[in-house]
């Protein structure tokens, strides 16, 4: 090797050794006389000092190098002159005083800065990807997902598992996104699905017997992206034989995700553990979400039953449509300024709510002697003192805090009240942003109904068991039947779905009628699941849980691009490589493919 020792693993140890570097030069100062180079490897930073008195080649060199270059130095360790060393440094301690040095490949200026963590441009970080993974953060980013990846496979390899590959060219298998398709030269009009999941092929591992199997796995899912969501992300699916509940799968999955959690961030608290569990159901009715945020309260009340008798228009035409009237008790509220409450108005909007009243409690005392002109609202004309009074016992409020209430459907209610906790949460501090406050949630409802394509769907993917006791409403009313999915959230991110799955083929047929499947076509697309839960197929539940978001919870970053060494762009397009590309007639003509309509570049 180019080199003896890395430059991050010096220290007053090595003092009098003689070493040799190679890396890039991150800082390079002229101090008059002489040149200090730090130079950066993968594993950190070192001084190294340039003397014209001592070796004047070497100095040369030191003098012709600018930011970026790569070079190898040979030099001896010693210790930095006293008041000269650096403690934010972990080599700062000692410097390198080269006597022999060598540019090995110069380098152009960087279109931005490595050596700073500012801000620079989505597209030209991308563009540039591998400058930018340079960067401090990013790089050590990415060591930590490996470490992360590298402490799930040794937990699950102990207690068992077996890692086992599944395919990429496939048959579709659903999750709710649209398929990525290639494809076939082969068979003209016919297209392979990459997976959106290794679904199907986890399960019928389970039936060939492996009753413990895990795969650290790409998932490929076309759908509008957002922070928490790439067109390829990676899973640690896993799925388990002869379990017997939920609790099977929690107790695993807690014991990896608090360990984990332990060994590589101890600087982050735990807010609880074991992690509460709860269910779908508490979970909307307490926070709105499925992804509940439970570092902080802010939790979401009910006014139907208190406003039955409202005259405010705005809130009886909604309880008569079968709506909601939700909201949340601000403490400290009744301070916010005019402007502060109407920008939170604006807020919701973004989430489809058509407003947000507000209504603060003022004076002093307990709120049971609170005085009309003491309630301060816009609204606070429609409302009676006991009204107000009642509202305000239900949501717990005091004088000086503020009631924020949302009136709409259900489904719009709870997301801008979800998205207001947050932003409330946010604004106001409320919450400690190193704690890791996690969760699991379950009976989460085997379907939903989709508006756009007026049927029922699954919520988490048909291959979910039902609860038994709820079978018999699967008919008569299957909104209600409560499935056996459970996810697990931490900080307001799911990190995990999962499910006991259906076993038996008559069940799997009942679900699949009841997702408008026709028996036809349940058998040409899931002939084979059907086929193989005849041979003996085990009970069995399992998870798929994103790696990239738990980087991204881990690492505090906002969005998983910065736990992604190469990701895509919000409009999933890859800048450093210009795909997706067009290509050639003749390539087409292969695949039996004709284009209608290009995007012009
Ligand atoms: N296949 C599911 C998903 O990707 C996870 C699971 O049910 O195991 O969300």
């Amino acid at each position: 090797m180019l080199k003896t020792h890395s430059c991050g693993e010096l220290r007053p140890k090595h003092e009098g050794e003689t070493v040799s570097l190679a890396g890039w030069v991150h800082r390079r100062r002229d101090h008059g006389g002489l040149i200090f180079i730090d130079l950066r490897d993968h594993d950190g930073l070192v001084q190294s000092v340039f003397n014209p008195q001592e070796n004047a080649d070497a100095y040369a060199v030191a003098d012709s190098c600018r930011g970026e270059y790569v070079v190898v130095a040979k030099g001896t360790v010693a210790r930095r002159p006293e008041g000269t060393e650096n403690a934010s440094l972990p080599t700062g301690e000692i410097e390198v005083r080269v006597s022999e040095a060598q540019v090995l490949n110069p380098a152009k200026t960087p279109p931005f800065y490595i050596t700073e963590e500012t801000e620079v441009e989505e597209l030209l970080r991308l563009k540039y990807r591998y400058l930018d993974l340079r960067r401090e953060t990013m790089h050590q980013n990415i060591v930590t997902r490996h470490r992360v990846v590298k402490f799930i496979r040794d937990f699950l390899n102990e207690r068992g598992f077996t890692e086992i590959e599944t395919p990429l060219l496939t048959a579709p298998t659903p999750e709710g996104a649209r398929d990525y398709l290639v494809p076939s030269r082969v068979h003209a009009g016919h297209f392979y699905a990459l997976p959106q999941s290794p679904q199907q092929f986890k399960q019928l591992l389970m039936v060939a017997g492996f009753e413990r199997y895990f795969q650290i796995a790409r998932c490929l899912r076309d759908e509008d992206l957002r922070a928490d969501r790439q067109p390829e992300h990676t899973q640690l699916d896993l799925e388990m034989s002869f379990v017997s509940d939920e609790e099977d799968i929690f107790r695993l999955t807690e014991e990896l995700y608090y360990s984990l959690a332990q060994a590589l961030f101890p600087q982050r608290p735990i807010r609880e553990h074991p992690f509460p569990r709860m269910t779908y159901e508490e979970s909307m009715r307490r926070f709105g979400s499925d992804k509940p945020d439970v570092r902080y309260g802010l939790e979401l009340s009910d006014f139907n039953e208190a406003l039955r008798d409202t005259e405010f228009a705005v809130f009886w035409q909604v309880l008569a449509s079968g709506g909601l009237v939700r909201g949340l008790c601000v403490p400290g509220g009744a301070e916010f300024s005019r402007k502060q409450t109407d920008d939170l108005t604006t807020f919701v909007q973004q989430f489809g709510a058509k407003g947000l009243v507000s209504m603060a409690f003022l004076g002093e005392g307990s709120i049971g002697s609170l005085a009309e002109e003491e309630i301060r609202s816009p609204v606070a004309k429609y409302f009676t003192v006991e009204q107000a009074k009642e509202m305000a016992r239900i949501a717990g409020a005091k004088r000086g805090d503020m009631l924020l209430l949302i009136a709409d459907r259900p489904s719009v209610a709870n997301r801008a009240l979800d998205g207001l906790r947050r932003e409330l949460a946010d604004r106001l501090q409320l919450y400690d942003p190193n704690i890791l406050a996690f969760a699991f949630l379950k009976d989460v409802p085997l379907f939903e109904w989709s508006e756009t394509e007026n049927r029922w769907v699954s919520m988490h993917h048909p291959f979910t068991s039902p609860r038994e006791e709820d079978l018999p409403l699967i008919d008569s009313d299957p909104g209600r039947v409560r499935s056996r999915a459970y996810d697990l959230v931490c900080n307001g991110w799911e990190l995990f779905s999962g499910s006991i799955r259906i076993h038996r083929r008559d069940l799997q047929e009942k679900v699949f009628a009841m997702l408008g499947i026709s028996a036809e076509e349940a058998r040409r697309k899931f002939g084979h699941m059907l086929e193989a839960f005849e041979y003996g197929a085990p009970p069995h539940a399992g998870i798929g849980a994103g790696i990239d978001r738990l980087l991204a919870v881990l690492t505090g970053q906002p969005d998983i691009r910065e736990v992604i060494a190469f990701p895509k762009t919000k409009s999933a397009s890859e800048p450093l490589t210009g795909a997706p590309t067009t290509v050639s007639p003749e390539q087409l003509r292969e695949l039996h493919i004709a284009v209608t309509e290009i995007e012009p570049d």
